[in-house]
């Protein structure tokens, strides 16, 4: 018998989260973004899932790109990175995948490259997150260059945003400012539009809402923000972290639990033993009292991580057995929750989910 250890996509709930994030905006065409395999769901059953109602999908990097391709999803594909060989350049102008430009060598290598049909090009500018992007000393000759080169069409200029999820910064609306200072030059010609919105910027933040938006994290349908939104409760998580209770013991007060035995016993206690651990992608770094859910009951965290195991306190729940169903995360434990637990976020956690773990398909 396989090992009960599984992530289950519920396609239905992506679906539901990429019409929600749609409504913020119904003016602009929101792109769905499933860069590092649609944030650890499966890149291909998300794309065939939202393939009929997206404009297009973005990735990070070329291969993923490719990845899509070659299972046969047409839809146009923004590479968020760009790309950085002749090859790619090629696959990429022939393949409809748009490709971003942020520094003078893509610009470079892009003019410089023969290609047959037209590449699509997003510019990025760098508004203020300081991490890729053109900027006033670049911008201006960079956009020329490209807009002379016969075999391009600049489609877009955009920009990323650096504390979105924090509705209290002043850090958006500064980097709006920038934004519509660098464009301003540039979007009355060529019928150029504007991108800038993420998940956060999109359901927080109206003024953001441009005509081309990126949600990535609504779409698997956790909170993108630091603190409470109203928002974050028509979002429907789509990946439920299950697996199975395979131990249970009674301790005495003052045992300890695990490596190191960090968990100690306050009270005669019952603890099971979980079959998934770090190497599956629960995080190592969960503390002592990280929330879980057994049987439909609500248990915590005892013991450090292991590889392949999680220990629990049980005792105050009721019937607890052997083969018992554990959720680690999903629609009764927020995996944003659980991430702070390990001090780290909820896409760390989507996303490292390892590959010993089969994901269940839903719901379609
Ligand atoms: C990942 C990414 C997004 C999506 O961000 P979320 O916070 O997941 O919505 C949008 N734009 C860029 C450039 C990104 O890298």
């Amino acid at each position: 018998m396989p090992r009960n250890t599984k992530a289950i996509i519920h396609l239905d709930a992506i679906k539901a989260n990429y019409q929600l994030a749609n409504q913020y905006a119904p003016q602009s065409k929101s792109i769905a973004v499933i860069k590092a395999d649609a944030y650890g769901h499966g890149c291909i059953e998300v794309a065939q899932a939202l393939e009929t109602q997206v404009p297009a999908f973005a990735v990070a990097i070329f291969e993923e790109a490719v990845q899509l391709r070659e299972a046969g999803i047409t839809k146009p594909i923004l590479i968020l990175q760009g790309v950085n060989q002749p090859g790619e350049l090629e696959y990429a102008s022939n393949h409809d995948l748009w490709t971003m430009v942020e520094n003078k060598i893509q610009a470079n290598l892009i003019t410089q490259t023969p290609l047959k049909a037209k590449l699509k090009a997003w510019l990025k500018l760098d508004t203020g997150m300081h991490r890729l992007g053109l900027d006033d000393s670049n911008l201006s000759d960079t956009f020329e260059q490209l807009k002379q080169c016969l075999h391009v069409d600049v489609m877009t200029l955009c920009s990323h945003l650096a504390s979105a999820s924090d509705v209290t910064s002043s850090m958006t609306s500064e980097q709006m400012q920038r934004f519509e200072i660098m464009t301003s030059g540039f979007s009355k010609q060529s019928a150029l539009s504007l991108s800038i919105a993420n998940s956060a910027a999109l359901s927080g933040f109206p003024e953001t809402r441009l005509d081309w938006n990126r949600p990535g994290i609504m779409l698997y349908g956790l909170s993108p923000f630091e603190h409470p939104h109203p928002s974050d409760n028509q979002l429907q998580p789509a990946m439920t972290f299950t697996s199975e209770v395979i131990g249970l013991r009674q301790l005495q007060k003052g045992e300890t639990v695990g490596y190191g035995g960090t968990w100690q016993a306050e009270r005669p206690s019952t603890i099971a033993t979980i079959t998934a651990g770090y190497a599956d992608g629960y995080p190592r770094h969960a503390a002592n009292g990280t929330p879980l859910s057994i049987a439909g009951q609500q248990a915590t965290l005892a013991g450090r991580v292991s590889m392949d195991m999680i220990t629990a306190d049980v005792t105050d729940c009721s019937g607890i057995k052997i083969g018992d169903p554990v959720e680690l995360w999903g629609k009764n434990i927020n995996a944003n929750k659980v991430a702070q637990a390990a001090e780290t976020i909820g896409y760390d956690l989507l996303t490292g989910v390892s590959q010993r773990v089969p994901r269940d398909y839903c719901c379609n």
